[in-house]
């Protein structure tokens, strides 16, 4: 993989640059959070590495679209129009995601919807250093070897560039000039230093090695009933996990003229209606039953399937849950078989 460096100062040229090659989306700040947007204006641009509320998996399967629409004779499906876009600051644990979708949309019926907009997309991966809800690293997903097209990381002095794919390296033709081919032992050395540095910064580990099996033991354990007593089945956990891919369809028929919009939206596991079938029946009406089926894909069926943790340790769990069920309570409850209801609050901050 091709390195290459890039001043501090020469960051804001190089994006005004590649914007002439399609739509820069990257994080800004709206009220007290994070979100990825399109940027018309750099100065909107969050350069350093955040964690926006909603993950990056917004940007392939938004939260609401149309797949198709028809018109009474035909219909058209929605999925030639997306435009090229570039997004700038993607931490790696969503890359990560980004694999996992990868694998998971791509299986025997490629879901196009997902697809046209990964095509359509230039990622800039952006290196980062752990907040106090990571857990990236026991995950091992603090590291990207794939799945971006260039990928930053900030060495104070200077950027270090990894050119992943020819589609970042077109990036770079678009102004070869701000980049220096030079990558010397100094550089190298700050580079190693910086990774010390971040390692240094988790402040919480899950081993994840161990999760199948005790996802297992704990099939029948009370936990699951003492967490679904707080649980407010809010789904939230569902919409700001990078991982979680559940949607529902529904077309939506225009009275009048025959016209039919279908239309997907994110739908959580979490939700009673989610595993309500036709006649009634509901395969998971109690609480306990979808929360210990989120935590077993989580820790035990993705990696059963996959050999891939499907948790990428990002933290936002942590963060969202107005009740502190989360993957840390959850894992801590696995091992020592016990809820501490005293860190379940009944709602945040009470
Ligand atoms: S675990 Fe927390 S975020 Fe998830 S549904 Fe229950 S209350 Fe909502
Ligand atoms: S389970 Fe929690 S920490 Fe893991 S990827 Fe999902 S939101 Fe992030």
């Amino acid at each position: 993989m091709r390195t290459l460096k890039l001043k501090k100062g020469n960051l804001d040229t190089f994006l005004a640059k590649i914007s002439e090659l399609g739509e820069l989306w990257g994080p800004r700040k709206k009220g007290e959070v994070y979100i990825y947007d399109r940027i018309d204006d750099l100065r909107d641009l969050v350069k350093e590495p955040v964690i926006t509320f909603l993950p990056i998996k917004k940007l392939f399967l938004p939260p609401r679209f149309q797949m198709l629409h028809y018109d009474g004779k035909i219909y058209e499906e929605n999925i030639n129009q997306f435009e090229q876009r570039i997004v700038y600051g993607v931490p790696p644990c969503e890359i990560h995601s980004l694999l996992i979708f990868d694998k998971l949309f791509g299986l025997k019926y490629k879901d196009p919807y997902y697809f046209k907009r990964r095509e359509k997309t230039i990622i800039i991966a952006l290196s980062c250093t752990p907040s106090s809800a990571c857990l990236c690293k026991s995950a091992r997903t603090h590291v990207i070897e794939e799945g971006f097209d260039l990928a930053i990381t900030d060495l104070n002095d200077f950027y270090l560039v990894w050119v992943g794919t020819s589609k970042g390296d077109d990036l770079i033709r678009a102004a070869p000039e701000l980049f220096d081919k030079n990558v010397t032992q100094e550089d190298i050395q700050k580079f190693i230093k910086w990774r010390e540095v971040r390692d240094g910064k988790f402040k919480k580990s899950i081993d994840f090695v161990t999760m199948p099996d005790l996802m297992d033991l704990n099939y029948n354990s009370h936990i699951w009933k003492e967490f679904a007593e707080k649980c407010l089945s809010c789904g939230a956990c569902s919409m700001v996990c990078p991982t979680c891919n559940c949607y529902d369809v529904i077309d939506e028929i225009e009275l009048g003229d025959n016209s039919v919009n279908r239309e997907r939206f994110w739908d959580s596991c979490m939700f009673k209606e989610y595993s309500m079938v036709a006649g009634g029946h509901n395969f998971r009406e109690a609480k306990a039953e979808r929360l210990k089926l989120w935590y077993t894909h989580k820790l035990k069926s993705f990696t059963d399937a996959y050999k891939k943790y499907s948790c990428v340790g990002c933290g936002r769990c942590v963060i969202t849950c107005p009740v502190d069920i989360n993957i840390l309570s959850v894992v801590e409850a696995l091992l020592t078989g016990k809820v501490d209801k005293d860190s379940l609050l009944t709602e945040k901050g009470k």
